[in-house]
């Protein structure tokens, strides 16, 4: 690594606080009644991006959305170690988070970065309340990584834009009440191809939208084909600058980069794996189990560091690439790592049928964790580029 590297990469050493450790209490009390309530099986399988909207208004009430938001808009003014914490817990239980995630995690700070007043006190409320579901409209058909190709466009009319385009991959748009959709407004410049692109805030009931499901491989309808026909969009849902979302995109990249959540999508696997191995576990599946937990603390430690970086006011994108880079391949190899250690499973353990629906479904997933919210090459060139290796 070059003294232009060692200058570049920065993981503070950074320990949660103890209002964060308060919190977990809290948040595993409430998260215990929920289960005890029927409202989700912490061990059925790993379905933790179910929508529930009833369970979005409850974390609302209790203060967890927009945790870390001014007060004006709905917010807390709480730390981001709090919301980690949070997030940690949520994903570890397979809570059902996903009415109000990701208005939570990305959707929220660019309308409190881009969108005209109004807008932030009619919507981030709502949001705060866990009654606002928003999806991503980034990606289309020809367009994933290579985001600023995107050519759904929005053209200049009276009083606003008209759409017309489809977006691909879009995760929950069949519950979601908003999109932020990237569209081109302009042709690129010779000097600069991510000119042209514009976000705005697509509210998913006007005419002209539609969802189509796109199946996976689960079984599950998370994810759509949105086609937007002469979608009329006012001006004041245009957010930021006219042609120059190349920016703001990848700020709000790197909030989707940087959390607990993307190590722990197949966590579930190496809960079930202990509940398998046992007490007393033969001394292979003990070191196995150990080797994994040792390897996710590291992450942790990593993710933790970055979400202190981001309390600092720092912007520590290269090292939340590093941190989703190395979680996602992990939690990616994790399904694969807990079937070979299962060898030494207590045969007659009565954790084994879920154990095994848990595998099951964890290696349905495994595919797409390194390609959701950028792929691995995408991240290992940003990764790349922050070194000033290319
Ligand atoms: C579960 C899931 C949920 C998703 N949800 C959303 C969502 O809500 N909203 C949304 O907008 N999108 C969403 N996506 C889309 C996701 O962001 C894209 O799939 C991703 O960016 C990859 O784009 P692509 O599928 O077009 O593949 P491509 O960009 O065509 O990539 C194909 C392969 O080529 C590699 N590659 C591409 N360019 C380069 C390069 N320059 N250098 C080296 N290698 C390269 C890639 O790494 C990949 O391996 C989701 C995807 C998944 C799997």
């Amino acid at each position: 690594m070059s003294s232009n590297a060692e200058q570049t990469l920065q993981f503070d050493q950074i320990r949660l606080p103890p209002e964060a450790q308060a919190l977990r209490e809290e948040v595993r009390t409430f998260l215990a009644e929920e289960v005890a309530a029927g409202t989700f099986d912490p061990h059925s399988g790993g379905q933790g991006d179910d929508f529930d909207r009833a369970f979005s208004r409850r974390v609302g009430a209790r203060g967890w959305i927009g945790m870390t938001w001014p007060k004006k808009y709905g917010g807390h003014e709480r730390t981001f170690l709090e919301r980690y914490v949070l997030t940690e817990e949520f994903r570890i239980a397979n809570a059902p988070t996903r009415g109000h995630f990701i208005a939570d995690r990305q959707s929220g700070p660019i309308l409190m970065k881009y969108a005209n007043e109004d807008i932030c006190m009619d919507v981030l409320p709502r949001i705060c309340r866990g009654e606002c579901c928003f999806c991503i409209g980034m990606s289309e058909p020809g367009s994933g990584s290579d985001l600023f190709a995107a050519r759904t466009k929005a053209e200049k009319t009276e009083g606003g834009w008209r759409i017309n385009g489809t977006k691909l991959w879009t995760s929950g748009a069949h519950h979601a009440d908003y999109m932020i959709g990237l569209f081109r407004t302009s042709p690129p410049t010779k000097e600069n191809r991510r000119h042209g692109l514009t976000q705005f805030l697509v509210d998913m009931t006007l005419p002209g939208i539609t969802v189509n499901p796109v199946p996976q491989m689960t079984g599950s309808l998370d994810f759509n084909e949105v086609v937007l026909e002469d979608v009329f969009i006012p001006d004041s849902h245009m957010l930021g600058d006219v042609d120059m979302a190349w920016t703001q995109a990848t700020s709000e990249l790197a909030y989707e980069r940087s959390g607990p959540e993307r190590f722990l999508e197949t966590f579930y696997v190496l809960v079930g794996l202990a509940r398998v191995l046992e007490d007393n576990p033969d001394t292979r599946g003990a070191e196995g189990l150990g080797r994994l937990v040792a390897q996710l603390h590291t992450l942790r430690r990593m993710s933790v560091s970055v979400n202190g970086m981001l309390q600092a006011g720092k912007e520590p994108v290269l090292e939340g690439s590093i941190v989703k880079d190395l979680g996602t391949a992990w939690e990616q190899a994790l399904p694969a790592r807990a079937r070979d250690l299962a060898a030494f499973a207590n045969p007659q353990s009565a954790n084994i049928p879920s154990f095994r629906k848990q595998l099951e479904h964890a290696t349905l997933i495994a595919p797409k964790l390194t390609i959701q919210g950028g792929t691995t090459e995408i991240l290992r060139g940003i990764i790349a580029r922050g070194l000033g290796l290319r």
